[in-house]
Formats: structure tokens, sequence, C-alpha cells
């Protein structure tokens, strides 16, 4: 069985042994959860059921409907809060800072910490932190194999789910030889590479392809074509018959046009509160970005949000974008 070690294996042993040893565990991840925090969470569900162990899982937003018919979804419960979590160790993916799950009343639990964005804040009584894993599911895939547990089918489902999204289909940066070593055991564990992208990008509502449109159609380019910028709002979404859900993904839409080389996409909803995300192609660092306004990510997925105008906000926004497509272009792999 092939398995890379983690760069710092301290911390890796020392979660491996805390698992061994505790018994009762709540695992929680952001809020508006993706693939890589469904797939992470329930990954890691599963294998703590096969060592015994006893498992909650709590999110404070429920997963885009396009998941909800992989293994286990049943067993989240959504939550903004957890009254007397009542456990040996909390399990928290996915999140740079412990707001970020929105599920409070945690903050006093042996809190175990599993990320790979950069700028984490190693706010855990345990933290591993691995910003070279495409996805937390290979930290979690390669957690489960040193806890000694056998990749069942559900297992291998989770953890591909989570590379298969996290990497933008096999499109981000930090893809490594590991990453397809581990898809690779994923597949020969069970998992069906066609059945899986069908299931995740292939489950679109008509909504979802109205408000495509919709937003394609809207699209400005700036900066000579290189930002793409798209809007959305609650008008939109009422006019396409589509749900603030049926937003995934849409951001890389743009980006399969050559010569754009960033997006940011704005979404006012409900609060009022602007949420900014950004995808980018090699080097353009919308991470950088994004922590300027608070936020994070990745290179080349990030995001913030910001309370405001989006009248008042946008052209600070995106000029910043122009000013790291101008930097990334600088550094352009030839290939
Ligand atoms: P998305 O644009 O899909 O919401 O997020 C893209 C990436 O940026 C994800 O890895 C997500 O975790 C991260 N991200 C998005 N919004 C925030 C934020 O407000 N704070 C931090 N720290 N990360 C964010
Ligand atoms: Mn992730």
């Amino acid at each position: 069985m092939t398995q890379t070690p983690p760069s710092d294996p301290r911390p890796f042993e020392q979660i491996r042994n805390a698992i061994l040893e505790k018994q009762r565990f709540l695992i929680t991840s952001h809020a508006r959860p993706d693939g890589d925090s469904i797939g992470s969470q329930l990954a890691m569900a599963f294998a703590l059921d096969a060592l015994g162990k006893q498992v909650r899982i709590v999110n404070s937003d429920p997963a885009p409907d396009h998941y909800q018919d992989f293994p286990g979804m049943e067993r989240i419960e959504i939550a903004a809060r957890v009254e007397k979590p009542d456990v040996d160790a909390v399990i928290v993916m996915e999140c740079s800072d412990l707001t970020r799950t929105g599920v409070a009343g945690l903050e006093q639990e042996f809190l175990v910490n599993i990320d790979h964005h950069a700028g984490n804040r190693m706010y855990g009584a345990l933290n591993w932190h691995d910003e070279s894993s495409a996805a937390c599911g290979e930290m979690v895939f390669d957690l489960i194999r040193a806890l000694g547990v056998p990749l069942s089918l559900e297992i291998a489902t989770h953890v591909y789910l989570a590379i298969l999204t996290d990497t933008g289909s096999f499109h981000h940066s930090h893809i490594t030889p590991r990453t397809f070593d581990i898809c690779r055991q994923c597949v020969e564990a069970g998992v069906t590479p066609a059945v899986m992208a069908r299931r995740v990008f292939d489950s679109n509502s008509f909504g979802k392809l109205k408000l495509i449109g919709a937003l394609l159609d809207d699209m400005e380019l700036v900066d000579e074509g290189r930002l793409a910028v798209l809007y959305m709002d609650d008008q939109m979404l009422a006019a396409t018959g589509s749900t603030n859900n049926d937003t995934e993904g849409l951001i890389n839409l743009p980006l399969t046009a050559r010569e754009i080389q960033a997006v940011v996409f704005f979404k006012v909803t409900g609060t009022g509160d602007v949420r900014v995300s950004m995808r980018s192609k090699y080097d353009v660092d919308v991470r950088e970005v994004a922590s300027e306004f608070g936020g994070g990510g990745h290179k080349n997925a990030a995001g913030f949000t910001v309370t405001g105008h989006l009248a008042d906000l946008r052209a600070g926004i995106v000029n910043r974008i122009v000013r790291a497509i101008a930097q990334g272009l600088e550094s352009r792999p030839a290939v």
C-alpha cells in the first residue's frame, strides 16, 4: 500500500493516537459545505464506525442537493449551536478558524483541527495543517489508513468525492502524484469515476440551467477580457426558478474561455451581505486578495463576505484582482 508520509509527522501521530484512545466524537466542517467538507466528514465518520466509536456530524448549513444521495448524508445534523456536546473530541475539518463552522458551543471542547487551507490559525488542541494536500479528503485518507481501517466502498466514495470536487474536477494546482494514487486506490475499492462525475457535475436542475444562461448573459469582462465579473441576486434566482444552492460550481464556467484568467462572483442575497467568490488559473493568487478582505481559501479558489453596498465595494475588489492577474501572469508556466 503506497502512502506518502505527511510533511510533519507529529500532529498526524498525535491525532491518530487520540482517535484510537477516545470514544465519542463530533465532526464538523465549514458553513455552506462543499464536496470536500462532506466527503472528508463522512469518510471519517465511516472510519470511526469501523473502529466502534460513537460519531455525530453537525454542520451549520445543509449540503447542496446533488450530494444528498451519497452514503451517510442522513447522519448530518444541521444546527447553529450544540448544547452540551458531551463528546471526547471534536474533529474540525477544512476550517482555518473555528468560527468558519458557524456552529457555536464547541469552543471548550478538545478540538482536532484538520485542514489544508493556507492561513490556518492552529486553534485546536491538536492541529494538522497540510497545505500541500489537494483536498482535506487526502489528509483524511492517510489518517484512515494509519488507523488501520479498510477502504470500504463508502469511505472510498467520500474520499474520491472530496478530491474530485476540491480539485475543481482535476483543474486546480496542488494536484500531485499522491492525489492520483489515492484516487487509484478509491477506484480499486469500487468507485466508478464516470458515475461520480455524472452525479456531481451532471445533476443540474432546469432552474440551474436557466440561471447559467442569465449569469453568462450579464457577465462583464474587464482588463481586456482577463477578468470575468458575475453578479447574482434574489431577483435573478426567482426569475430563473433556481435557489442559492444552484450557484455551486457556476463560477468556474467563465474560466473555460481561454483569455479569462480569473473570475469574481458577487452574490447579493437575503441578509444584504455581499458574498464574494473568486477562481483563477495558474499563478493568479486570489487567496491573497481574499485574505486582504478578511476571507481565505486557496491560490486558485478563495472567497470572503463583506457588509455594505456592492456599488461602493466593487471597484476596489475588481482593481485588486486585476493587480493579482498582472502579478500572476508574470510567472505563468510555459505549457
Ligand atoms: P467558495 O468560493 O467556493 O465559497 O470558496 C472557495 C474557497 O475559499 C474554499 O476553499 C473556501 O473554504 C474558501 N473560502 C471561501 N470563503 C471564505 C471565507 O470567508 N473565509 C475563509 N477563511 N475561507 C473562505
Ligand atoms: Mn478543501
